[in-house]
């Protein structure tokens, strides 16, 4: 016990190299000051090169300048008031037009900036704060800050709860002009010089997944970093980061203490290293790095309409995970074979209500016309745990949005939603198979945990069909049904499972957090969400097995099966189905094109052999000590989750 506990203590620790500890300092620099360089250190979740300057994304975090002002100087703080705001209409006037422009945007999208638009120019929030201006003599974002809190208190009285919560869009505006207004860029020195002006690295205590994906939608701003404070590899935060293609850290720990601002990062996330106002020497060292991740991104898009067959001649399919309709089109340009997981719950977000049947119809054939013919796999809403639909559509389904869970990950969660709220369930379904009549669409169930599930969602689709037969509507006659393995027991089962779905895909994702009861979503026990785990590997050695002797189809559609080294092993097991983020799509084929199936057959022989966690280390790194050349193709940094490169050594099973 102890043991484990001293070598989690240490594991917890990412490694800092005694360069960067000589480094560090307490506290972050003044505008004034020179700035010394303060070097922090996460865990990576996308790998590259960035340098840019920061931007905190958290409210708390603006850094809101207070200030005094002369009487003489209420004229100026007006007339800076007036640009920011007529600034930020403009930003809004433009993103309207793009929105206006572009095919799939929710109706929704367009009426929630419309009205941010309208409460930007309501003339009596203006005015008001210019009274504050006048009387208090501050400046106009010290201002505008009470005008939020007079509003607030205003918006305490209000019983209708929708009108209520407008108070966030009237928050989020005056934010907004907040930001123009004291967010001047530092005078251009040598290190702005180096860098196109809009390089923005995004820093924030904490995103949902909700934040992702209005970053993912917003066009307007060019961000080429995020750093994270909190956070853990594998959430779902995680996972849509890694889809915005940018280097990511989570776990920095003292991100939002060092950082602020307007500070030029320096970020290696290759090595999980943030420098805060680096020093001109590190320059050369960055650009150099984020030239030679673009060679190697040059190379491997002429691998987009290769084949991926390994050097031993085993055929391997790379298929495309997707969170949005749109990323669709990024999974043809990356040359996937089609579609294994499409996180259709990301519709169900950020938005007051569901969608139709319509609505879904209109997406999913969407994709599967960008797909041209190739399959798309959706997964039918995972929602519940991290996932949640906003209050306003949790209410209009009878879910109390404030009524505390205790185990979101093992609660009322993805099919045992849908099974909770069949009305949704039986929309999407009927949606998936008119979908289903425009080209190659498969049907997913998440997290099955028992046989009976499998058995009723059978029954719901029958009856989706019939439904649609009636109405005289196209549909999908033979659509195949597959089910996640996410769950202990579905691996434990998985032959009575097979009996009744037409395929499998293995969600690494959820099954190691239970297989191994370890929250994904925590970081403080993040060093034990280990895929090297013998439990994990024989789980899924066992779940290829028996899926490959019903002669049904298995997939691995988790984060590790885009980890180089992980993906190797399950070759080693016989996998040949793979599903990840486009993004990561090439350098996995060029992974896969110089590997050899038999060599990796053999390595999970001496796997399967080993006792401990330190022994299974040990093998693979022996393995790729002999193959320096693959280890090359994929230059350790690039291992985006929790990888033996980059795992904690230690922590025995
Ligand atoms: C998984 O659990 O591995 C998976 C692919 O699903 P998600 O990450 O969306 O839970
Ligand atoms: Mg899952």
């Amino acid at each position: 016990m102890d043991e484990l506990q001293k070598t989690a203590s240490t594991a917890s620790q990412e490694p800092t190299p005694p360069a960067v500890e000589a480094e560090q300092h307490d506290s972050a620099c003044g505008q004034e000051e020179a700035c010394e360089p303060v070097v922090l250190t996460g865990t990576v979740v996308s790998p590259g090169a960035a340098l840019g300057h920061a931007q905190m994304f958290a409210e708390g975090d603006l850094g809101i300048p207070h200030f005094s002002i002369e009487k003489t100087q209420t004229r100026s703080e007006f007339t800076r008031l007036r640009a920011a705001v007529h600034t930020v209409d403009k930003e809004f006037e433009e993103l309207l037009a793009d929105l206006r422009q572009e095919e799939d945007v929710p109706p929704e999208a367009i009426a929630f900036l419309e009205l941010h638009r309208q409460l930007l120019n309501d003339e009596s929030v203006i005015t008001e704060t210019q009274d504050i201006i006048r009387e208090k003599l501050i400046n106009a974002e010290w201002a505008l800050s009470l005008k939020l809190e007079e509003t607030r208190r205003s918006f305490e009285e209000i019983e209708d709860d929708y009108l209520a919560d407008r108070i966030e869009d009237i928050a989020q505006v005056i934010e907004r002009v907040q930001r123009v207004l004291s967010g001047r860029r530092r005078p251009a020195d040598t290190v702005s010089r180096m860098m196109s002006e809009s390089s923005v690295i995004l820093v924030a205590e904490d995103f949902s997944p909700a934040d992702i994906l209005i970053l993912k939608r917003r066009r307007d701003l060019s961000i080429t970093g995020l750093i994270i404070e909190k956070g853990a590899t594998t959430s779902h935060s995680s996972i849509l980061a890694r889809s915005l293609e940018i280097p990511t850290l989570v776990h920095v720990n003292g991100a939002c203490e060092h950082i602020k601002t307007d500070d030029v990062l320096l970020m290696d996330a290759d090595k999980g290293i943030v420098t805060v106002n680096p020093v001109q020497e590190n320059l050369p060292l960055i650009s150099k790095r984020m030239s030679k991740s673009s060679t190697s991104r040059l190379r491997q898009r002429r691998l987009r309409s290769a084949h991926c067959v390994t050097a031993d001649g085993c055929a391997v399919s790379l298929m495309a995970n997707l969170a949005l309709p749109e990323d669709a089109k990024e999974a043809m340009t990356n040359g996937a074979d089609g579609v294994g997981l499409f996180r259709s719950e990301f519709l169900f977000m950020n938005r007051p209500d569901f969608p139709s049947e319509d609505e879904q119809f209109e997406t999913y054939a969407g994709v599967v016309k960008t797909m041209k013919g190739k399959i798309v796999t959706i997964r039918t809403m995972d929602l519940g745990g991290d996932k949640l639909p906003s209050r306003e559509a949790m209410e209009s389904i009878g879910i109390d949005p404030d009524k505390p869970i205790n185990n979101p990950a093992l609660g009322n969660r993805a099919i045992r939603f849908c099974l909770k709220h069949t009305d949704l369930f039986l929309t999407q379904l009927k949606a998936i198979l008119r979908a289903g009549a425009t080209g190659r669409v498969r049907l997913m169930v998440p997290m099955l945990a028992w046989v009976s599930e499998a058995d009723i969602v059978q029954s719901y689709v029958r009856r989706a069909q019939e439904e649609l037969k009636d109405q005289g509507v196209p549909y999908a006659e033979n659509i195949q049904i597959g089910g996640m393995v996410e769950v202990p027991s579905a691996a434990l089962c998985l032959k009575q499972f097979l009996k009744r779905l037409d395929f499998v895909s293995v969600g690494t994702n959820d099954l190691i957090q239970y297989l191994l009861a370890v929250d994904r979503e925590d970081p403080d026990v993040s060093y034990l969400y280990d895929p090297l785990h013998p439990a994990v590997l024989s789980t899924l050695y066992n779940c290829i097995n028996t899926a490959h002797r019903a002669g049904k189809e298995i997939s691995v559609c988790g984060e590790v099966a885009a980890d180089p080294v992980f993906a190797f092993l399950l070759l080693g097991m016989g996998l040949r189905h793979f599903s990840m983020e486009s993004a990561r799509i090439l350098s996995i084929k060029e992974f896969m094109l110089a590997s050899s199936a038999k060599e990796a057959a053999g390595l999970m022989r001496r796997i399967h052999r080993a006792s401990t966690i330190q022994d299974i280390r040990k093998h693979i790194l022996e393995y790729f000590a002999d193959h320096e050349e693959l280890a090359d193709g994929f230059a350790v940094s690039q291992v985006p989750c929790a990888s033996p490169w980059q795992n904690v050594k230690g922590a025995e099973s």
